[in-house]
């Protein structure tokens, strides 16, 4: 085993996958997550998020309660009931979503948020419940809703068609929303992939997206050896998005809270 030098215990620093440097992590904590180096944005978790975009104290969680259940008995390597307890026991989460009420520079918000670090913030019943009911929320509140996605997985493959119909549902809610003129805001960060990319985080009102951001509906290579072309290097992520019109704006990391109160304030009044 390699003994970090200079008695540095592990886990001070962080290796930035985009430009390689060894970056001090209470500095890149203290910049929101991001590379102080190449302003590459790192994971975030959700309650982290709520810090970032919230008004200090002002989130007030709902249906924490709800319970991911293994209905089918699936099992790939791990039965999906002790992956559920696993992954809770991991991340402090009962499942990938956080969902509540709070305010944003003063202004009131349904917030919703998914978590990479829970089965890869995938969408199964609880995701798909907990943001339904947000957009029910926000629609018999009339506030505006934000999700931010953090989904590599999709929809989660271990709860087979219920995960799946969670795509329909929330869509649903989010129509009915639309329909009661509710401002929906609509937040991509790293990844947002699958079932997820094709149904709530590309429904948004306004679409903004972390800069470098892998966004998409299938993976790179399943495309490419599909249709047998060569992709664009910048192919699925933030900027390639904005250039074919699938994202409004890319705001940095530091600047989202504000760009959120900004686009609120615009639309609402
Ligand atoms: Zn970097």
């Amino acid at each position: 085993m390699s003994k970090p030098k200079r008695g540095v215990p592990e886990g001070l620093w962080i290796r930035c996958p985009s430009c390689k440097a060894a970056v001090f992590r209470k500095e890149a904590e203290a910049r929101h997550n991001v590379c102080p180096e190449c302003d590459h944005h790192f994971y975030v978790p959700a309650r982290d998020r709520i810090q970032q975009l919230l008004d200090e104290d002002s989130f007030e969680e709902w249906f924490a309660d709800l319970q991911p259940k293994d209905a089918l008995e699936f099992k790939d390597r791990v039965v999906y009931s002790q992956r559920i307890v696993a992954e809770q026991a991991k991340t402090g989460m009962n499942d990938a979503a956080v969902v509540g009420r709070g305010y944003i520079r003063g202004r009131a918000v349904v917030f919703a948020v998914t978590d990479f670090a829970f089965m890869a913030g995938s969408m199964g019943s609880v995701v798909g419940e907990k943001l339904a009911r947000s957009a029910e929320e926000a629609t018999r509140l009339m506030l505006p809703l934000i999700i931010v996605s953090g989904s590599g997985g999709g929809a989660r493959m271990q709860e087979g068609i219920l995960s799946l119909m969670q795509m329909a549902k929330v869509s649903a809610a989010l129509g009915r929303y639309d329909r009661a003129g509710g401002l929906y805001l609509s937040i991509l960060t790293n990844p947002t992939m699958g079932g997820v990319a094709a149904s709530f985080a590309l429904q948004g009102d306004v679409t903004l997206a972390e800069p470098g951001a892998m966004i998409g509906f299938a993976g790179r290579r399943t495309i490419k050896n599909t249709i047998r072309l060569e992709l664009p290097g910048d192919f699925q992520t933030s900027e390639f998005l904005l250039k074919h019109g699938f994202v409004d704006r890319i705001v940095h990391r530091k600047d989202l809270r504000t760009e959120l109160a900004r686009l609120i304030d615009y639309c609402e009044h």
